[in-house]
Formats: structure tokens, sequence, C-alpha cells
């Protein structure tokens, strides 16, 4: 059985450098979420952002589940989230705000945006 997940996580790992397909999926609750090599956006909110820093955004998604593995990186981004979530619930008493403070707060997503500016 371990050497099963072992081998589900490596595979997937490898099939992180597949290059980057983008499709789209209408009831997705985000304008994107990537899970490598796939980024999905909602056809409906991804003109909300600038299209080429979500590009950048998104891509750099994808180079943090290449480095780290998709399994991995997805892991420690729910558990940065829900740890953030806890902690600024606690603090803030605001399910809302919580949320939308977790969300920002992933080292993931500060990551993210700062690689979201032109060069
Ligand atoms: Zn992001």
């Amino acid at each position: 059985m371990l050497l099963f997940v072992i081998y589900l996580w490596l595979l997937w790992w490898a099939i992180a450098f597949f290059p980057v397909k983008w499709v789209s999926v209408k009831k997705l609750p985000a304008i994107a979420m990537t899970i490598a090599p796939f980024i999905l956006y909602n056809p409906d909110r991804y003109f909300l952002y600038n299209k080429e820093r979500l590009i950048k955004h998104e891509m750099r998604h994808i180079q943090q589940q290449r480095m780290l593995s998709p399994a991995i990186m997805l892991i420690l981004y729910l558990a940065f989230s829900i740890i953030l979530f806890v902690f600024y619930l606690a603090k803030y008493h605001s399910l809302k705000y919580a949320f939308m403070k977790c969300y920002r707060e992933n080292p993931f997503e500060v990551d993210a945006r700062k690689y979201e500016r032109p060069i």
C-alpha cells in the first residue's frame, strides 16, 4: 500500500513537468486554480484579473508544485490555510475576514503575487 502511494506521488510529480494546459471550468469557485500540469480557470471570472498577471501568478504555482511535488505543495498549502484561518478567526471573529486573510497571507500566495509584477 505504502509503495503504491509513493508510486502515485512520484508519478504525479513527473506529470507536473508536462506542458501546462489551461482548462476552462464553468463552476470553479475561484478565478483560477493550479493543479500541475493543469491550470483550471473560470471563464466567467478570469477577466476580473489582468491576464498577464494571472498567467505569471498561476505559472508560479506550477513552479512551486514542480519544486515541492504537487502533493506536498497542496498539503502544505491546505495546512497553512487552515492554521491561518483558525488564527484569524480567533483574532477577528469574522468567518468572511478570516477566509480572506487565510488566502491573502498564505505563503504560497504571497510568493506567487511577487511574480505577478513586471520584471
Ligand atoms: Zn494563487
